[in-house]
């Protein structure tokens, strides 16, 4: 059987990016299909991305194993050292600084097109990787020792695995029949970048309302935040409909004035926020990871950096048997059996802060803000919890947990 490709990514956000990086190491001839027309030698940085993630330092760990974290160094980035949590409706606040945890930050705020570039640079050098775009796929069938992949363009591509990596409604999820559980979290998400008064002094916050959260995460320029406001989907579109002005006033009194005044706003995004998560993660001679797996509330800013641990861990699962079958079921299993429980606790954790927080109950708020004043004075709870939040706890594949090469 002549084979095109041993693996076939579909997808090259933030995680089928990763996910070929991590596996160019290995002698595997890699294709990736994806549906946006990438060129790799053009991306203008000097645009700004309104997609901001908050990269853990996990995340970090295999964006070095990756070969990207040199060149993202390289250009602004933003990090933060300091998080401040606080309810909006009672005293309740937790403080975390990374010199308790005595590690440089607490993680980093980077820009998704710098993140995209960096795999660009890396990936176009790599002969044993094709990137084959703008291109869909259409259909796929699978035999006991390859699948199949039928592409828009008519083309048809042999290969032992597919990887989906094609986002929360990823259609080879769709194609295989995998079901997903979704549920509607009733509210949207605004992004922008914003120019405050006062300086962020490297210190990520977040205020919690009973309409949902709102985060300043700084970026590299001491003034400049990414913020990310998570509201009804009535309130959404009265603030994406704003005149600049108005919205700058309400969103200063929403974060009641922290920063000082809104100077600045660039042009606002909305994103329906849902959570999603897939009845199973691999099929015979299939993979899904990142968001064609889960979907997760951004309020603790996890979704990325769970899909990258998704594709380390299958890469450290793949990369211990190449010379066998890897598209195997069995084998793919690991891969299914190490991350669901890790990503359902996850996403138990972000429903439970978005149901405390968002309770207007009169007792649910009283134990919210008492639960927060008294983590905050427990070391141990506080630093358990952080370290939970820079990806540093949990069963974690070798790259995420230090700057070891694959
Ligand atoms: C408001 C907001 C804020 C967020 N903030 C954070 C944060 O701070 N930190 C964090 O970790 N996460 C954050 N997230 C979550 C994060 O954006 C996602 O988890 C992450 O982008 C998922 O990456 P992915 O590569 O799995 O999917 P995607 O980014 O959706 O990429 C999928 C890729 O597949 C391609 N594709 C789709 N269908 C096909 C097809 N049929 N054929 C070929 N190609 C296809 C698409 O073009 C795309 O390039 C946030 C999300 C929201 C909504």
């Amino acid at each position: 059987m002549k084979l095109d490709y041993d693996l076939v990514i579909v997808g090259r956000g933030v995680t089928g990016g990763v996910m070929a990086a991590l596996m160019s190491q290995s002698d595997l001839k890699i294709g990736i299909i994806e549906g946006r027309d990438i060129n790799l030698d053009d991306t203008d940085l000097n645009k700004p991305d309104p997609r901001v993630f908050a990269i853990t330092r996990a995340s970090e760990h295999i964006f070095r194993a990756a070969g990207i974290w040199d060149d993202l160094a390289a250009q602004s980035m933003g990090h933060f050292r300091e998080m401040n949590v606080w309810d909006a409706h009672g005293e309740g606040s937790i403080h975390f600084h990374s010199k308790n945890l005595c590690q440089p930050t607490l993680g980093y705020i980077i820009e998704n097109h710098r993140i995209q570039n960096a795999l660009n640079n890396v990936l176009k050098n790599k002969k044993n990787v094709e990137l084959i775009c703008p291109e869909k796929v259409n259909q796929f069938i699978v035999n006991s020792d390859h699948a199949e992949l039928f592409l828009e363009s008519g083309k048809r591509l042999k290969t032992k695995l597919i990887v989906a990596a094609d986002g929360a409604n990823s259609k080879i999820r769709e194609l295989a029949n995998i079901k997903n559980k979704q549920h509607d979290y009733q509210q949207t998400a605004i992004v922008c970048s914003v120019k405050t008064q006062l300086a962020h002094e490297d210190v990520a916050r977040q205020r919690f309302m009973q309409t949902g959260p709102l985060a300043f995460l700084p970026l590299a320029e001491p003034n400049t935040c990414s913020i990310v406001w998570s509201t009804t989907p009535e309130q959404a579109t009265e603030l994406i409909d704003m005149e600049q002005k108005a919205f700058h006033q309400t969103l200063e009194e929403a974060f009641d004035s922290t920063l000082g005044s809104v100077l600045q706003t660039t042009q606002r995004y909305s994103f329906p926020l849902s959570r999603a998560h897939a009845k199973n993660y691999v099929e015979d001679r299939i993979a899904l990871i990142g968001d064609a797996a889960h979907r997760v509330h951004p309020l603790a800013g996890q979704g990325a950096n769970l899909g990258i641990l998704d594709a380390a861990t299958l890469t450290e699962v793949l990369l211990k048997e190449t010379g066998q079958d890897i598209g195997r079921r069995n084998l793919l299993r690991k891969y299914e059996r190490w991350r669901k429980g890790e990503n359902l606790s996850i996403i138990a954790a972000m429903d439970a802060f978005k149901y405390i927080f968002g309770s207007e109950k009169k007792p649910v708020a009283s134990v919210r803000n008492f639960g927060l004043s008294t983590v905050d004075s427990l070391p141990f709870v506080k630093n358990f919890i952080m370290h939970r939040a820079m990806g540093l706890e949990g069963d974690l594949p070798k790259i995420a947990r230090s700057t070891n090469a694959l």
